[in-house]
C-alpha cells in the first residue's frame, strides 16, 4: 500500500458538498475581488486568532512583506528571524530591502532561540520574526520580552489554531505579537483551492495601514497615499476557506492522534537514539502541519530513500538552512555558523500526518520505519 505524504483529495471526498456550493455560490453572485466573502473569512479568522483584525491577502509570503512595510520596514533596516524555515520568511526581508538577520534555533522544538534574537539587536533592528515550525508556536511573548520594544510578527504560515500556555492562560497563534500571518496554501492544515493569506492584528492603525497597501496603498479608489501592492485574497478562495474552517479543529485533533500514534511505535527507536521523536513543549498544543523525525548518524537520506522504494512519502522540510543559500552569500554567513539549525537541515524527515490516514497507512509508515533500522 502507498501512503503519499500528503493525499488532498481523500480530505476533499469529505467536504466535496459544502466547498463546491460555497464555490457556486461566488460564481453565480460574480463578486470576484473581496467583497462579503472575504469580509467573512477575516472575521473568522481574526475571531479564531484572538484578534481584533483579520485583512485577507493574496499568499502567507505577501502577509509577511505587508506586516514589514506596515512597519515602516525598509533599506537600511535588520529584521531578526531564523534560517530553519521556509524561504518566504527570509525573502520577504530581503524584498523591502532590508537585511536579514539570522539567529540560531532550540533543538527540539526547532524555534527560534528568544536570548539569541535579543543579541543580535542593533540599532538598526527593526522587528524580530520568530516562526511556529511545523505547527508549533514559538517562544512568541519569550522574545517579545527579550527585545523589549521591538515589534514582532509571527510567521504562523503552518500554526493557525494553534495555542500556547503563557502566564496561566491560552493564547492562539497570531494573538501575541504586533502582527501575525497566516498562508492558506493548499498543503497548511487551513488549505484553499490555490494561493491565499490573511494578516491578524490588534492594532486598529496598522488594520488600516494594511487594508490600503494590500489594494496600491489608496484608502479611497484613484487617490494614493503611498505605493502599496495589488495583494487581495481572492473571493473564491474565501468562500472555500470559510467553509472548511469549521473542520479545522477535528483535522487537527485527528493529526495529533496520528502524532501520539507515531511516538508510541517509535519509542523503542527513540529509546536507542536511533530516531528522535516530535518536542511538543508541556505549554503548546501543536496542530502538527508537519510530523518531524530526527535521524543522527548521517542515516537519514538512506531512511528516505528506503521508504520511498516502499511506496511511502516523506519530505526533508528543509535541507539548506537560510544563511547558507546561494541568494544570501551577500550577507557573509558561513558554515558552522548557526550549528543547531545546520544540524538539524541535515537530521530532519517528515512523514505523513495528514488527518484523513488510515490505520493501516499509520502501521505500513510504522513498519517501514522498523524495517530500515533492524536491517
Ligand atoms: C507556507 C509558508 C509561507 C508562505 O506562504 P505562501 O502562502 O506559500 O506564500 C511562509 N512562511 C512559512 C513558514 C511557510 O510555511
Amino acid at each position: 500500500m502507498a501512503v503519499p505524504l500528503l493525499d488532498l483529495r481523500a480530505q476533499h471526498a469529505t467536504i466535496r458538498e459544502e466547498t463546491v456550493a460555497a464555490l457556486l455560490r461566488i460564481v453565480d453572485a460574480q463578486t470576484f475581488i473581496l467583497g462579503e466573502a472575504v469580509v467573512e473569512l477575516e472575521r473568522a479568522v481574526a475571531a479564531l486568532s484572538h484578534t481584533k483584525h483579520g485583512i485577507g491577502c493574496a499568499n502567507g509570503t505577501d502577509a509577511i512583506l505587508l506586516a514589514m512595510r506596515a512597519l515602516d520596514i525598509g533599506r537600511g533596516d535588520e529584521v531578526v528571524t531564523t534560517p530553519f524555515t521556509f524561504f518566504a520568511t527570509a525573502g520577504t526581508i530581503h524584498n523591502v530591502g532590508a537585511t536579514p538577520v539570522f539567529v540560531d534555533i532550540e533543538p527540539d522544538t526547532f524555534n527560534i532561540l528568544p536570548a539569541a534574537a535579543a543579541a543580535a539587536r542593533t540599532s538598526r533592528t527593526k522587528a524580530v520574526i520568530p516562526v511556529d515550525l511545523f505547527g508549533q508556536m514559538a517562544a512568541v511573548e519569550q522574545v517579545a520580552a527579550a527585545c523589549r520594544g521591538l515589534p514582532i510578527i509571527e510567521d504562523a504560515a503552518q500554526s493557525i489554531g494553534a495555542r500556547r500556555m503563557v502566564d496561566g492562560e491560552s493564547r492562539m497563534a497570531g494573538e501575541i505579537p504586533t502582527i501575525g500571518t497566516f498562508s492558506f496554501f493548499p498543503s497548511k492544515n487551513l488549505g484553499g483551492f490555490g494561493d491565499g493569506g490573511m494578516i491578524v492584528t490588534q492594532d486598529d492603525a496598522i488594520a488600516e495601514r494594511l487594508r490600503r497597501l494590500r489594494v496600491h496603498g489608496g484608502a479611497k479608489q484613484y487617490f494614493h497615499d503611498e505605493v502599496g501592492y495589488n495583494s487581495r485574497l481572492d473571493a473564491l478562495q474565501a468562500a472555500v476557506l470559510s467553509a472548511k474552517l469549521p473542520h479545522l479543529g477535528a483535522w487537527s485533533t485527528k493529526r495529533r492522534e496520528n502524532a501520539a500514534y507515531y511516538d508510541a511505535a517509535f519509542a523503542d527507536l527513540a529509546g536507542t537514539g536511533a530516531l528522535t521523536t516530535p518536542f511538543v513543549a508541556p505549554e503548546n498544543e501543536s496542530i502538527f502541519n508537519q510530523y518531524t523525525l530526527r535521524v543522527p548518524g548521517g542515516r537519514r537520506d538512506a531512511l528516505q530513500t528506503f521508504l520511498k522504494e516502499r511506496g511511502i512519502g516523506t519530505s526533508i522540510y528543509y535541507p539548506l538552512p537560510l544563511h547558507l543559500q546561494p541568494c544570501f552569500a551577500y550577507l557573509g554567513y558561513e558554515r558552522g555558523q548557526l550549528p543547531e539549525s545546520e544540524r538539524a537541515a541535515a537530521e530532519v524527515l517528515s512523514l505523513p500526518i495528514f488527518p484523513e490516514l488510515t490505520r493501516g497507512q499509520l502501521d505500513e509508515v510504522v513498519a517501514g520505519v522498523h524495517a530500515f533500522f533492524k536491517k
